[in-house]
């Protein structure tokens, strides 16, 4: 880091200016946001200059920067737009010890980074000077999340934050701010104004504080991580990330995810790989209720969407049995990000009205399904924990009909950076599996051939053992 961020307190300063025209104008419309004196230095002026002067918002003396000028200003800047005038000004700044500026000049003492204001709260975004566009488009997406109030909410909070110190510190502070700032105070403001978020303030605050006094009782939240891509988290999933205590995760959930809870959170895997050693489910729930009965908000997260093949009844039935209040926050299941990768629909008109989520396993091992329902022509399953179970998938729907040549697309590690997808028939798919080295968590969709909208997904093709008519990419029987 060349240039260290700093907020400089300008009030009852004076900044030096030398510059009349455009790029004295530019830094001017920035510096006239401050308190500082301002003093600019040029024998001409185009008009915004003369005006700011007429207003009386900066003194503007009619010639060249000369010596003296810089001696008391905390900062200078040249903008004179002329690269010798402005090299004249900076020895002069530097002999008489100010931070000078020369504009677009990155050798300078200091540079002026881009800025989002919502005064008193000010983002600031430098790059040094490597990616100005990257510096614009960070600002243009701050502009677009911070509200517009958001200076306001702030100076309203600052009056007011000494009652908040009411609160014991820690989480009931905490969340009586995060609800002031994202959830109640915004909308307070806007129906109401400054009386409105008064009567919010006064009316969340007792409510705080009575909840202050009844002992903490926490919580677990079942949240949907979806399938690995930390974008396709809800916006839900994400705060409740970001609020949690503790977090317990599913194997699958990946780091991206990991990242985005609290850096106090205490995050604890509870693995079930698959063959492998496994937590097991009841301690699982104790491990949920013991954190929830001291206080804490547990964010529970599972692969996908929570109420898909999770095994969510259990936590919710134990955890009720405990008297712990849950809530659940729906994720991207698998099988959707899948079937987005694939770039086809899961239904279409004429071929299926049904769509079959099913698993190839159970708790007693492989699971039995209606597979005469599932083998007739059109049907399409997405199947999920399928690939061990592949050669059993597929010899159960032979047996009850299903043609071997029906099309079978595998979406492995569906949104990830590893996401592959396999086209295989219902005759070659333990072979199909097998050559491509499926190792990771796989969607089978049977009845799908690959979509042709994700083309640039590399797709292993392999050909059906058994002699059977070749089915058009493109077209599921
Ligand atoms: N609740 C999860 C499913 C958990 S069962 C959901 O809604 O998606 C675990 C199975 O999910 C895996 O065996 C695999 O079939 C599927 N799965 C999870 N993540 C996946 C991913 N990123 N790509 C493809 N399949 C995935």
């Amino acid at each position: 880091m060349r240039h260290f961020p700093i907020f400089l307190d300008l009030a009852g300063h004076r900044i030096a200016l030398a510059g009349g025209g455009e790029t004295a104008v530019s830094k001017l419309r920035l510096l006239l946001k401050t308190e500082a004196t301002i003093d600019v230095f040029a024998p001409d002026a185009v008009d915004d200059i003369r005006r700011w002067h007429a207003a009386g918002r900066l003194t503007w003396h009619v010639r060249a920067f000369a010596p003296g000028d810089a001696a008391t200003a905390r900062l200078v800047y040249a903008a004179t737009a002329d690269a010798a005038e402005d090299a004249r000004i900076r020895a002069i700044a530097a002999a008489e010890g100010a931070l000078v500026n020369v504009v677009d000049d990155l050798s300078s003492d200091f540079i002026t980074p881009a800025i989002v204001d919502r005064d008193p709260v000010t983002v600031a975004i430098g790059t040094e000077g490597t990616a100005p566009v990257l510096a614009r488009q960070i600002k243009a997406e701050t502009e677009d999340r911070l509200s517009p109030d958001l200076g306001r909410l702030a100076r309203l909070a600052a009056g007011r934050r000494g009652e908040v110190e009411a609160l014991p510190p820690g989480r009931a502070r905490r969340d009586f701010w995060s609800g002031f700032f994202a959830h109640w105070g915004p909308p307070a403001l806007a129906a109401g104004g400054e009386d409105a978020v008064a009567a919010a303030f006064d009316a969340h605050l007792a409510t705080a504080l009575s909840d202050a006094l009844a002992p903490a009782e926490g919580k677990v939240v079942l949240v949907g991580a979806g399938p690995g891509d930390p974008e396709l988290l809800t916006l839900k999933a994400r705060r409740c990330l970001h609020e949690a205590d503790v977090v317990i995760h599913d194997r699958l959930v990946g780091a991206g995810i990991l990242e985005l809870a609290r850096r106090e959170a205490t995050v604890i895997e509870v693995g079930k790989t698959p063959g492998g050693p496994a937590w097991r489910q009841d301690d699982i729930n104790a491990l949920m209720i013991a954190h929830a009965r001291g206080g804490a908000v547990v964010a529970r997260l599972k692969a996908g969407d929570p109420l898909v093949f999770g095994r969510a009844d259990e936590e919710i039935e134990a955890l009720g049995d405990a008297g712990i209040a849950v809530e659940i926050i729906p994720g991207v299941t698998s099988a959707a990000a899948a079937a987005a990768s694939n770039g086809r629909s899961l239904t279409r008109r004429g071929r299926n009205q049904a769509i079959t989520l099913m698993t190839a396993h159970d708790a007693d091992g492989f699971a039995e399904h209606d597979w005469r329902t599932l083998a007739k022509p059109g049907a399409v399953a997405a199947v999920y924990m399928g690939v061990r179970a592949a050669r059993f998938l597929q010899g159960r729907l032979l047996l009850h009909g299903a043609e071997a040549a029906r099309p079978v697309t595998i979406v492995e590690n569906a949104s990830r950076a590893e996401e592959r997808r396999v086209a295989a028939t219902l005759g070659s798919l333990p072979e199909a599996i097998d050559a491509a080295g499926i190792k990771g968590p796989a969607i089978l969709f049977v009845g799908l051939a690959p979509g042709a909208a994700a083309e640039a997904v590399p797709v292993l093709d392999i050909a059906p053992r058994t002699a059977a008519p070749r089915i058009a990419v493109g077209e599921a029987s």
